[in-house]
């Protein structure tokens, strides 16, 4: 639960400020709690307390300070009533199924969400009686033909990996409400730093905390963002019991991480903007994905969606596989690494690493091609990270 009302300050200073309960020891930063439990003064209280008539913490799968303080930060920032956070993004987005779904459901998805959202429902919620269809995530129609009477949510990531298409949050969250269903969107690739899905009507956000939360390629986590009802009711019973908790150490590091979140986001798009303009020009590249760009299908979407375009670009080089391998074996600084979100640029070949185990039709349908190189641009110098992508003559 939050405690001091932050509604009349910005996400900036809620980043910085919010979900500090200072302890009598008067510190400045956050303290890390490392216990695995917490002793009560009588028989009593701990009775009182594990029947939740008295709130308080108990055991540090359920509850923890550091873990609190950073789930207030970002309840906030996401304009939510409550957060839960857990150990990973998957863990955060298992939770939502495990929560919200029984044998019997169904659920609409966007095809072309990370790799193990995916899997997580075609082997596993499917292993339960839960049933799954994929649709384009800027189709709509599409998205209504799917909805059946016993579909329990829809769920998207926007922007897209690795081709950042955008979805129309309101419009589908009017549609899922249309047909009694909720919205849930997987916010990890904006933030809430450029684009509040609850403000446009989602009921749910997920997050894995990994990528532009931690910011610095620390620590992996997720969280869950939603109504008290949905948390309490659905979510939080689940976690107690399921066990995916947050460690306290995770928790810290993602706080700082948060306190400079905006500050990043904002100069992680100003790089890829100026990047994504740089590789339009080059003889080289086919196609640049960036809903900065004005040649992006969505970019008037994008623009009043979000208050950023993100920093994640990709492009399609003329040639195939082959060009796309030779350039990124020339980067000397970008690191070769599936993460994103980093302050450091990362560089993958999405055909043969996240999509690798696709086949080349079902690649095809998804629009990943051979020549397709994905970045996630960093914080470094951006006329750097342009002469590390300029080591080859890749683009000639
Ligand atoms: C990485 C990622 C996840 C999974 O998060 P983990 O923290 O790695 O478990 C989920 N969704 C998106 C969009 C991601 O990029």
């Amino acid at each position: 639960m939050k405690d001091t009302d932050w509604n009349d300050y910005s996400l900036e200073t809620q980043a910085i400020r919010a979900g500090h309960r200072r302890t009598g020891e008067a510190e400045h930063s956050i303290p890390i709690f490392m216990t695995s439990s917490y002793v009560f003064d009588s028989a009593e209280e701990a009775s009182l307390k594990f029947t939740g008539q008295i709130p308080g913490n108990i055991y540090s799968r359920f509850t923890n300070p550091t873990v609190n303080a950073f789930q207030e930060r970002l309840a906030w920032m996401e304009n939510g009533e409550r957060c839960l956070a857990f150990a990973s993004g998957m863990a955060a987005i298992m939770a939502v199924g495990m929560g919200l779904l029984k044998s019997g459901d169904h659920v609409v998805v966007s095809r072309g969400v990370f790799g193990n959202t995916v899997l997580m429902f075609q082997n596993y919620f499917a292993k339960f009686g839960v049933e799954s269809d994929f649709v384009a995530l800027t189709d709509l129609a599409a998205w209504e033909a799917a909805i059946k009477p016993n579909t329990r949510f829809l769920f998207l990531e926007t922007p897209s990996n690795p081709l950042t298409e955008i979805a129309d949050i309101q419009a589908l969250a009017d549609l899922a409400h249309r047909h009694d269903c909720l919205l849930i969107v997987d916010n990890c690739f904006c933030t809430p730093a450029l684009q509040k899905p609850l403000d446009l009507g989602a009921d749910i956000i997920v997050h894995s905390a990994t990528k532009y939360i931690d910011g610095h390629g620390r620590c992996v986590g997720g969280a869950v963002v939603a109504s008290d009802e949905i948390i309490e009711k659905a979510i939080y019973p689940y976690l107690r019991t399921g066990g995916a908790t947050m460690s306290p150490f995770n928790a810290w590091a993602f706080l700082s991480g948060l306190e400079t979140l905006a500050l990043r986001m904002e100069k992680h798009c100003a790089n890829a903007l100026d990047l994504a303009r740089w590789l339009e020009r080059q003889p080289g590249v086919e196609r640049v994905h960036y809903p900065g760009l004005v040649s992006h299908p969505q970019h008037e979407l994008a623009k009043r969606q979000q208050t950023g375009f993100g920093g994640i670009v990709s492009f399609e080089l003329k040639g195939g596989k082959e060009p796309a391998w030779n350039l990124i074996d020339s980067t000397r600084m970008i690191s070769i690494t599936a993460n994103l979100g980093d302050v450091k640029s990362t560089i993958t070949h999405p055909a043969t690493t996240t999509h690798g185990r696709l086949t080349p039709e079902a690649r095809d349908a998804a629009g990943i091609k051979d020549g397709l190189v994905r970045i996630s641009v960093g914080l470094e110098n951006i006329e750097d990270i342009k002469k590390d992508l300029s080591a080859v003559n890749a683009f000639v």
